[in-house]
């Protein structure tokens, strides 16, 4: 395969990546250790940060979730897919016995391995996966400020609120556009060059069922992240 289409669908690994960087050599807080971002993005990532805290030096912002590769992806998918991870508002995923009402459900916070945005060191999630800490109190200090000053460092919200298709909103993923929409493209340019042969190396639990899926969940953005 293309070296393109390995790293687009996640297929390669970023702590040996030399165009990544584990955050704990930089000054990003980070929710745990070993956590990856492409050099780009971290870059612009600090200055902002160094911005946001001479406006608000009593709140911190972390990286709680930041370069998942194919196989994390489907370690996720997979729990959820089987049950073991519970996905929130549902109690047992075991009782839904249409596979592509299955995989809808996950499909409404969690992306099907090889078509995650996590995958290219690009996005990121910060402080709370949970759109109601944004509402009041820090969160929505951060999040205002995002609203307002992440564009400057070429960070842009894909999830937003008021789309009718893809992923629900989510306050707390960021992405850095001047790299990943090239990604989006080369994803685009792959999935519909390859047909069905997109799928051939990339496996998981239910490809079967909802890998047609993908293109309108990779797509169903904010259209200043098309
Ligand atoms: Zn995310």
């Amino acid at each position: 395969m293309i070296p393109v289409f390995n790293y687009v669908t996640g297929k390669f690994d970023p702590s040996i990546h030399p165009l990544f960087i584990n955050l704990d050599k930089t000054d990003i807080p980070v929710s745990r250790k070993g956590q990856y971002l492409r050099k780009e993005t971290a870059e612009s990532l600090s200055l902002m940060l160094k911005d946001f805290h001479k406006d608000h030096p009593e709140i911190k912002i972390s990286v709680i979730s930041a370069t998942r590769n194919f196989n994390s992806q489907k370690v996720i998918w997979e729990e959820k897919w089987t049950g073991r991870r519970k996905i929130t508002g549902i109690s047992s995923i075991n009782e839904i016995k249409d596979p592509v009402k299955k995989g809808e459900l996950i499909l409404q916070y969690s992306s099907m391995p090889g078509t995650s945005r996590h995958h290219w060191g690009t996005d990121f999630d910060i402080n709370s996966l949970n759109n109601e800490y944004y509402s009041k109190g820090e969160g929505k200090i951060i999040y205002h400020w995002l609203l307002n000053n992440a564009s400057k460092y070429g960070f842009y919200q894909p999830y937003t609120a008021g789309r009718d298709t893809g992923y629900k909103e989510e306050k707390w993923h960021w992405s850095y556009l001047p790299l990943s929409k090239q990604f989006l493209q080369d994803w685009n340019t792959l999935y519909s060059g390859n047909g069905a042969g997109f799928w051939k190396e990339l496996s998981f639990k239910g490809v079967e069922h909802v890998g047609n899926l993908a293109p309108i969940y990779v797509n169903s953005i904010s259209s200043e992240c098309r």
